[in-house]
């Protein structure tokens, strides 16, 4: 088990370059930040199974075995969203996560040793039988980024019934959104840690494959 009681070393010069590349990871010892509060579900995004993922440490891109909860970034930046930029300061500083109290720019083995340990996933956060983890189960089956994967291979090699079959499932990913929130309007603001980001997002970015209204191109 890693060691995660390391504090801060003097070292810091708090120059904000860590929290700029994006928000961490969270694992299993940040499970109470989360249900206390400290970090709220609408400061988290899902990076699914089968996603793709960079590894801010090591470098590199990568395939997600499972969940990733990532805190999110602002709106116009990579940056963490509790990151203060004037002051370089952390709004949630007392609470900051496992790979934020790991990390140090100038010695990096800590936050190797943990980069991977023990991460969070959707189900631990969500109660395992409640409306939210049905509503989670169902959409990774008909949303399954491995089975997407594979439909844009397809696709590529000129299937146009799996190119059918994407846009079914942009328009499905979009739908079960709106429905969430239309029977539980408490969730509209914690959608992208429910169902990752939006597959029409994900897509395009993933896979380099350009989305439209209609039947992506
Ligand atoms: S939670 Fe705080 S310390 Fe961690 S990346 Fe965000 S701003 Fe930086």
């Amino acid at each position: 088990m890693p060691n995660i009681l390391n504090m801060d070393p003097a070292g810091c010069r708090r120059c904000g370059t860590c929290c700029r590349k994006g928000g961490p990871a969270l694992h299993g010892v940040d499970l109470a930040l989360v249900r206390s509060g400290a970090i709220p579900l609408s400061c988290l995004y899902t990076i699914r199974p089968g996603e793709a993922v960079t590894d801010n440490v090591c470098g590199g891109v990568s395939v997600a075995d499972g969940d990733i909860i990532k805190i999110k970034s602002k709106t116009d930046a990579a940056a963490c969203v509790f990151l203060d930029a004037p002051g370089n300061s952390c709004r949630i500083y007392a609470d900051r996560p496992l790979e934020c109290r790991e990390m140090a720019c100038w010695d990096t083995d800590s936050i190797r040793r943990v980069y991977a340990w023990d991460r969070l996933d959707r189900g631990r956060i969500i109660e395992e039988f409640s409306s939210l983890a049905e509503l989670v189960a169902i959409h990774e089956a008909e949303c399954n980024m491995g089975f997407i994967a594979r439909l844009i291979d397809l696709r590529k090699n000129g299937d146009t019934h799996a190119a059918a079959d994407i846009a079914g499932r942009i328009s499905y990913d979009a739908d079960l959104r709106k429905q969430a929130v239309s029977a539980q309007p408490g969730v509209t603001g914690i959608l992208d840690f429910l169902f990752g980001r939006p597959l029409c997002l994900i897509i395009p970015l993933q896979f380099g494959v350009p989305v439209r209204r209609s039947p992506i191109a």
